[in-house]
């Protein structure tokens, strides 16, 4: 079935249109050499229902409210029509997953729809995730359970606008249809709601679209994919050249240095850091087993597959994007040969990130600019203060602005205020309550050395310390009301996130504090990587 376009929507293929395609037309699973992608269509589903859409991404691609009411909207996104202009296809890539080399991997349930070009020039890919088997679903049934794509759905909207970049998302639609998942990968598979995501984003080129060219020693290919992110990625950079190739390394180096200081600022633990979950753009990609800190826990991960090792726990982050950095790095080493080069280019990462870091600390603490050598041992004592006893990562810090004034605040109020991140006050002892009052001092001393408007700290750290996150419980909340068919609080949650540092009166359920019952309920504190 072939559509009239809805409006605004034009296409410009530059991917399918700039890079070897495979031959091979058929869907069936294998291993596709020289080439970057497969066409392949997506699968119809029986009774599509749209579960939520985001106004804003519809705003990006010019949809108007009644393109996004339609019925062609919800065929198209549903992956059971196809606009004219539209040149589906799945990217073929490998990567590393949990420190080991993959091998082919490639787009096993998400199928890219096209480029389409707004109103001023912004390029932007339409993604299917969940929309059927590809060639590279390797053992896999290509769809996505209703929970995950939730999650992906309101978290990709979420972190945008905690200012994090990220892949958009512009649809959550229901199938109709049942996809059999066992959760916890013991036995227990059991029917559940299906879904599809229609993702949005300039490109979802990934670290591993290049790896797994350089792996296979196919170098045509590999400098073709270079050249064409350099020209449609980064055009900035100028005409590809092996000088280009190291300026654009040092680029995406820079960008996921950005990218990962705003993970640490706003308690996002990303969960599956694998490189072919690592965008060239530097956004956040592959929504799965991610969570946000409650109790502050530097070990923390919500990926129950990554109990073990936990190596991608909240504060090995920075560690393991580095580690991923050099692997793309090894990958252009067949096109640039000159290691001190690359090195160079590399460097951009922890350059960037200790700027990028500590900018977003001195705001994060109301400091104008930081000090490293006094701020660090501040940052320390918080975080030695926050480990005393389980202490809610975004509520303390949204409620250090309250005691950030000129006058000293009195004990009681100290505790009025940061007395709500603490989940077990039994446990709070007080040597507790001395030692926590003793960082406070000590940050209040810090603080006044600058001679700055008290209102002028409380807006810099309320613009940075957000009062809403998409809490494990919260999405989990959401997903055990749309699976009775409710939607209305997915749409409730996506309207209350859309405006996260600013207290929405009413609205008092999304700011707190886990509950109790949310401790140990499997989608609240811990997730697999079933999806
Ligand atoms: P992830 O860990 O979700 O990034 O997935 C790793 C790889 O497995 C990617 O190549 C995915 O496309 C693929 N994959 C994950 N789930 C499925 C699925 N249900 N069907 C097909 N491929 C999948
Ligand atoms: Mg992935």
């Amino acid at each position: 079935m072939s559509l009239a376009p809805l409006t605004g929507l034009a296409f410009d293929n530059a991917y399918t249109r700039g890079l070897p395609a495979d031959p091979v037309a058929e869907n069936f699973r294998r291993q596709v050499a020289a080439a970057a992608y497969s066409r392949v269509k997506p699968t119809p589903v029986s009774a599509p229902v749209l579960i939520a859409h985001s106004a804003e991404v519809a705003e990006l691609l010019d949809l108007s409210a009644a393109d996004c009411a339609s019925s062609e909207f919800l065929q198209v996104f549903a992956g059971n029509a196809l606009l004219s202009g539209m040149d589906p296809f799945a990217m073929c890539y490998g990567g590393h997953q949990f420190g080991n080399w993959a091998g082919q991997l490639g787009d096993g349930r998400a199928i890219n729809l096209g480029e389409t070009v707004n109103h001023a020039g912004q390029r932007w890919m339409l993604q299917l995730k969940g929309a059927g088997a590809t060639p590279y679903s390797r053992m896999a049934d290509g769809l996505a359970v209703l929970r995950s794509s939730l999650r992906e759905f309101l978290c990709s909207e979420a972190m945008h606008h905690l200012g994090v970049p990220t892949t958009r998302a512009l649809s959550l639609i229901g199938t109709g249809e049942a996809v059999v998942r066992d959760m916890f990968y013991d036995g227990h598979p059991r029917p559940e709601p299906g879904a599809v995501v229609c993702r949005v984003a300039p490109s979802f080129t990934r670290f591993g679209n290049f790896q797994l060219p350089a792996a296979r020693g196919d170098i045509d290919l590999l400098r073709a994919q270079v050249e064409h992110s350099i020209r449609t990625d980064y055009p900035a950079l100028g005409a590809p050249s092996p000088e280009t190739y190291l300026v654009w390394l040092a680029e995406i180096a820079a960008r996921t240095a950005r990218m990962i200081a705003h993970w640490m600022r706003v308690g996002f633990v990303h969960g599956v850091m694998n490189t072919d979950n690592m965008s060239i753009l530097g956004l956040t990609i592959d929504y799965g087993p991610y969570g946000w800190l409650e109790g502050f826990d530097p070990g923390w991960t919500p990926n129950t597959t990554d109990a073990g090792e936990k190596r991608y726990r909240y504060g090995n982050q920075p560690q393991i994007a580095w580690w991923n950095l050099v692997q793309l790095a090894n990958a252009l080493h067949a096109l640039v040969p000159d290691v001190p080069a690359l090195e160079a280019a590399l460097a951009a990462y922890p350059r960037t990130y200790e700027a990028e870091s500590q900018r977003m600390l001195a705001a994060k603490l109301g400091l104008a600019s930081f000090q490293p050598e006094v701020d660090y041992e501040l940052v320390d004592g918080l975080y030695r203060a926050m480990s005393l006893t389980e202490t809610d990562f975004t509520l303390f810090h949204r409620r250090l602005a309250a005691l950030s004034g000129n006058a000293a605040p009195s004990p009681e109020t100290v505790f009025a205020a940061l007395g709500e991140a603490w989940y077990l006050p039994a446990e709070v002892t007080d040597a507790v309550r001395g030692d926590v009052l003793a960082w406070v001092a000590a940050w209040r001393a810090r603080l006044l050395q600058e001679e700055r408007p008290e209102t002028e700290r409380v807006a810099r750290m309320n613009a940075v310390n957000p009062c809403y996150v998409l809490r494990n419980y919260l999405a989990q909340e959401a997903i055990d009301l749309a699976e009775a068919g409710d939607y209305a609080r997915v749409r409730e949650t996506l309207a209350v996130l859309r405006h996260p540092y600013s207290e929405q009166p009413g609205r008092e359920h999304y700011a707190g504090k886990r509950p109790e019952w949310a401790r140990q309920r499997a989608g609240c504190s811990m997730l697999s990587c079933s999806s």
